[in-house]
């Protein structure tokens, strides 16, 4: 063995033992082991601060951020031997049959980390973690994925017949196909290998829209009434214990591998989440002078100063439609609060039917809101 891997998995031995992530192992372990069921899987997520495995460790926190396949691997060999030595699950037979997820609690603030599709050339092939921050516009119900399957050699004769030598898990970015198809072959004899559906292990998948927080920010304020427009979105999947963590309209920090989907004729990018972060936004730190002079002016009204943003500002920010539901609101309010004679009911309820025109009916104008 190098002396850099041996070193690694020591490493990754002694992060496991530091964070108290080896003893949830156990814990999880110990499950399967008491266990009546009988698995060909063993699947095992571990919580990775890439700080702290840096801190240990450069090359191995290198390979979490850049190469986390090959450091799924050291996790993998480092969790198989502490399963023997201990020997902690007595099912367990191959190291093949242990399925470990790293889990990152958080990325570098680095440029270098932050998925960006306004940058070119995009270089998403290397399949290493990013960070996306943006809203969910859209997602899909809860489906199931293949998490995994057991595979074995067709020719009787062959040792690989039974055992769990061929077992196949999920990858970030892979697809269905890549997990199970019925083209493998055993690489003793050539023969074709067959699925033991018996074993087959079914996950949950969620596909999300998200559009960038960036593109948000430049088209604020931006409102077009004739040419109905969309924000270009990309898709998150969100698998097994991520499904149901996010709402339409909240926006995350999503850790994940970007993958290149093939679509028709084009490829689309898409982000295979790893963890997901909600963001907690707290409004503008400074609120302008003018600002609050004007709030002053108003105070003395309850609704004048909302009424007087709704009027100036509505019409850009809301969709179409909506700004009328707004003003209409805001003369329900009038009615509430009883603030006004009869006579002046009447004359807010003439008012109220020339909004349903859109038109003022004293001086034709488009803010007739404010012009009485
Ligand atoms: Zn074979």
């Amino acid at each position: 063995m190098k002396p850099d891997l041996l070193r690694m998995k020591e490493v990754a031995l002694i992060y496991l033992d530091r964070s108290g992530g080896l003893q949830k192992f156990v814990n999880a372990c110990k499950l399967y082991n008491d266990s009546k069921q009988s698995y060909a899987i063993f699947r095992f997520p571990i919580l990775i601060n890439p700080s702290d495995i840096i801190e240990l460790d450069a090359t191995l926190g290198n390979y979490i951020l850049h190469k986390p396949v090959k450091a799924t691997q050291i996790f993998q060999s480092v969790c198989f031997t502490a399963v023997k030595t201990l020997s902690l699950i007595q099912q367990l037979q191959t190291e093949a049959q242990m399925s470990i997820v790293l889990k990152l609690t958080h990325l570098p603030s680095l440029p270098s980390y932050i998925f960006s599709l306004c940058k070119f050339p995009f270089d998403y092939t290397s399949q290493r973690f990013y960070m996306a921050e943006g809203i969910v516009v859209a997602m899909s119900t809860v489906t199931k994925y293949t998490q995994g399957a057991r595979f074995v050699c067709c020719d009787e004769n062959c040792a690989f017949s039974e055992g769990f030598q061929y077992i196949r898990v999920h990858t970030p970015g892979a697809t269905e196909s890549a997990t199970v198809r019925n083209n493998f072959v055993c690489t003793l004899c050539t023969s074709p290998l067959r699925e033991d559906m018996k074993y087959r292990v079914l996950g949950d998948k969620q596909i999300i829209e998200i559009v960038d927080a960036k593109a948000i920010s430049a088209f604020q304020g931006f409102s077009s009434s004739k040419t109905p427009f969309r924000f270009q979105s990309f898709t998150v999947f969100l698998r097994d214990e991520l499904t149901n963590k996010m709402e339409i309209g909240n926006r995350y920090k999503v850790i994940g591998i970007p993958v290149c989907m093939p679509s028709c004729i084009q490829i689309t990018l898409c982000l295979e989440a790893n963890s997901i972060h909600l963001c907690n936004l707290t409004g503008p730190s400074q609120i302008s002078e003018k600002f609050k002079y004007l709030l002053s002016l108003t105070s003395k009204s309850c609704w004048r100063f909302t009424a007087l943003l709704a009027n100036s500002f509505a019409s850009q920010v809301l969709p179409p439609g909506i700004n009328n539901t707004l003003k209409l609101v805001i003369f329900a309010l009038f009615f509430n609060k009883q603030i006004l004679s009869p006579f002046c009911r009447m004359t807010v309820y003439t008012l109220y039917l020339a909004l349903c025109k859109e038109q003022c009916c004293y001086c034709n104008c488009s803010n007739f809101l404010f012009c009485f």
